[in-house]
């Protein structure tokens, strides 16, 4: 269906960094399918992992276990508590639209009948089902499809006399928000915002759902874009990296807030199947080992700075390896400049009309930022 406009390319195969379309030319892949293959393509212990899991068990639903989604969970509940357990619950879901349901789902149940609002920012993006699509605060986005599930409001991003205002303990279930926000064009939360946010859901008894699937797994310099904040979120959402490009998402919970969840509450045919959780286990075993959170912030700093000298660029902001390069004022150029330099061999793409996107897989090489620097110099120029 036209859901996307028509591409302009199809790539037949992909390793690290570099990509091929089915002309046989190659590219340098800055984008990673939307901040999801943080190892790059086709990497060899996913593909070992899945290949070996392709050959001993695919899936045997959610009415029996399997011997990979317990040990995920408690990786992921570890990673979430920045190398100690954290003493949360995972519900495994295939994509980050799910482990949204599944965490306003769950906020609903846990605070009780008449609660039932999540309040989230303007300039969000939390998915495309119908409660996700009306949490993300992008009105446009929402008139062909409603009327939308009850139970939605937006604040803007960072004020807090408006998420005060917007707040009610009476209505409202959970606050919900991006640590970064991807895609409305890289925005981080103001310096103290999170923190402040977690001291008014702890004074009216809200829950605190923070959307990580895009700043999730060290992308921005940290296992998750709160730890920068030093707060503890009560729900966590994740997706796009966890599998390296084998579809998973998963929604942590802290384990009373899990609680609220009982058996025929929630569910999912193919979450948590070994397959997708194989590919999970180890793109976080090698993220791991090669101190992804570490090499994004390194990585970063130098795409960063290189950015900031190119003509035409304004200013970048961001995280580690989720950057994004403001076009000077006046210069809503950005699909252009996404155009011209996948001509040149180079993939990026513009979540807003005047800011281009970065997020490269976080083991980028020094030579493969040089070599995209210099493209989009050309590109700019
Ligand atoms: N939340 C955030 C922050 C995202 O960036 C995205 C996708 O871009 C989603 C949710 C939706 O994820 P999915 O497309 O896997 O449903």
């Amino acid at each position: 269906m036209t859901t996307y406009a028509a591409p302009p390319v199809r790539f037949v195969e992909g390793h690290g960094s570099r990509l091929t379309d089915d002309a046989g030319r190659s590219y340098l892949d800055f984008l990673s399918g939307l901040a999801v293959t943080s190892l790059g393509h086709s990497h060899p212990r996913v593909a070992e992992a899945l290949s070996a899991q392709a050959g001993r068990l695919w899936h045997v639903s959610n009415l029996f276990g399997n011997e990979l989604a317990e040990p995920l969970a408690h990786r992921i509940d570890e990673l979430i508590g920045d190398g100690t357990p954290a003493g949360g619950r995972v519900f495994f879901a295939n994509s980050g639209a799910e482990a949204n349901e599944c965490a306003i789902k769950l906020a609903r149940k846990g605070s009780g009948p008449g609660r039932h609002h999540v309040v989230s920012a303007y300039g969000s993006f939390h998915g495309r089902t119908l409660a996700t699509l009306h949490a993300t605060g992008q009105p446009e986005k929402h008139e062909a499809f409603q009327p939308l599930p009850d139970g939605f409001c937006h604040v803007a991003f960072g004020d807090m006399e408006a998420l005060g205002r917007a707040a009610d303990p009476t209505v409202v279930a959970a606050v919900m928000l991006e640590p970064i926000q991807g895609e409305g064009g890289v925005i981080p939360a103001p310096e103290g915002y999170l923190e402040e946010v977690r001291h008014l859901c702890d004074e009216r008894g809200l829950l605190l759902i923070l959307d990580e699937i895009q700043t999730g797994l060290g992308r921005t310099g940290r296992w998750f874009g709160f730890q920068a904040a030093s707060i503890r979120p009560d729900v966590v959402t994740i997706a796009k990296a966890l599998g390296n490009g084998m579809p998973i998402g998963a929604c942590w919970a802290r384990a009373e807030v899990a609680a609220a969840f009982q058996p025929g509450d929630h569910g999912s045919t193919f979450g948590g199947q070994p397959l997708a959780c194989s590919a999970a286990i180890a793109t976080l075993d090698e993220l791991q080992r090669i101190g992804a959170p570490r090499r994004a912030e390194e990585a970063g700093a130098r795409l960063a700075s290189g950015l900031e000298a190119l003509p035409g660029v304004s200013h970048v902001r961001g995280r580690g390896l989720l950057l994004g390069a403001v076009l000077d004022a006046g210069r809503p150029a950005a699909r252009e400049v996404v155009a011209s330099a996948l001509d040149h061999g180079l993939v990026i793409n513009a979540p807003a009309p005047d800011v281009l996107r970065f997020a490269p897989p976080l083991n980028v090489s020094t030579a493969e930022i040089d070599e995209a620097l210099a493209i989009l110099g050309k590109v700019l120029a």
